[in-house]
């Protein structure tokens, strides 16, 4: 088996327009009147994800659909609690992005601030999973997650919708971290999960410090693609 099975996060770079100044999200710093401090067991790189250098900031709820007959009813049961825990997740540390599982679709929607869960073989053949992201010049935004077929494992597809929702919502991969530290970490074999099924503290504490940076620079664009640092 190998040691470390990857996913595969896609920007799909349609407008040169979304790029924007970079925001101060250096592990560490905090919001202005927040309390968001750091918990002790977060070292960026082996137990914390870093963040991927962009936010989601949505006015509305971002729905959630998964394309018809691609998943049976357990399985889409499986991947909408990695809806839910992400939810409650972001709830906790007040964010304003909520995701809606929305039912079966017939085909990919291509509505903004949607997310169409599908089967499919992402992009390199070790990969369980990716997710694309689509962005028009007006700073619309969708995505799609392509499950790759081999995953049926119900709590193999919690962790991944997991991982691929962290993504969605702004986390790198840390394939280096520790296993059950962060949803972002290495998956340990194509049917099965990395052990996480929520996001960690570490997960809530990247996502709360990034999003905060960028309301402090007044960042209230739809979705903004920031610099990679
Ligand atoms: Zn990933």
């Amino acid at each position: 088996m190998k040691p470390f099975l990857y996913s595969l996060c896609v920007v799909l770079f349609l407008s040169p327009l979304l790029w924007a100044r970079p925001v101060n999200d250096r592990p560490g710093a905090t919001a202005a009147g927040s309390a968001l401090s750091m918990p002790k067991q977060c070292q960026p790189g082996k137990t914390s994800p870093e963040g991927l250098g962009w936010r989601l900031s949505a006015n509305k709820p971002v729905r959630v659909f998964y394309l018809k007959d691609n998943f049976n009813r357990a399985e889409s049961d499986a991947l909408a609690r990695g809806v839910n825990n992400w939810n409650k997740a972001l709830a906790e540390i007040d964010s304003s992005i909520i995701f809606v599982n929305s039912g079966e679709r017939e085909s990919v929607v291509r509505d903004e601030l949607t997310i169409t869960v599908m089967r499919g073989a992402p992009k390199g053949k070790e990969r369980v999973g990716e997710i694309k992201f689509y962005t028009k010049p007006n700073g619309a935004v969708r995505m799609t997650v392509i499950i790759n077929p081999v995953v049926t494992d119900l709590n193999a597809l919690t962790s991944l919708m997991t991982h691929e929702l962290g993504h969605a919502v702004g986390l790198a991969d840390c394939y280096e971290c520790r296993r059950g530290t962060t949803a972002m970490s290495a998956f340990k074999g194509k049917n099965k999960g990395n052990d996480v099924y929520e996001p960690s503290a570490c997960d809530k504490y990247v996502v709360a410090t990034g999003y905060a940076a960028a309301a402090r620079n007044g960042n209230t664009q739809a979705l903004t693609f920031l610099e990679q640092q």
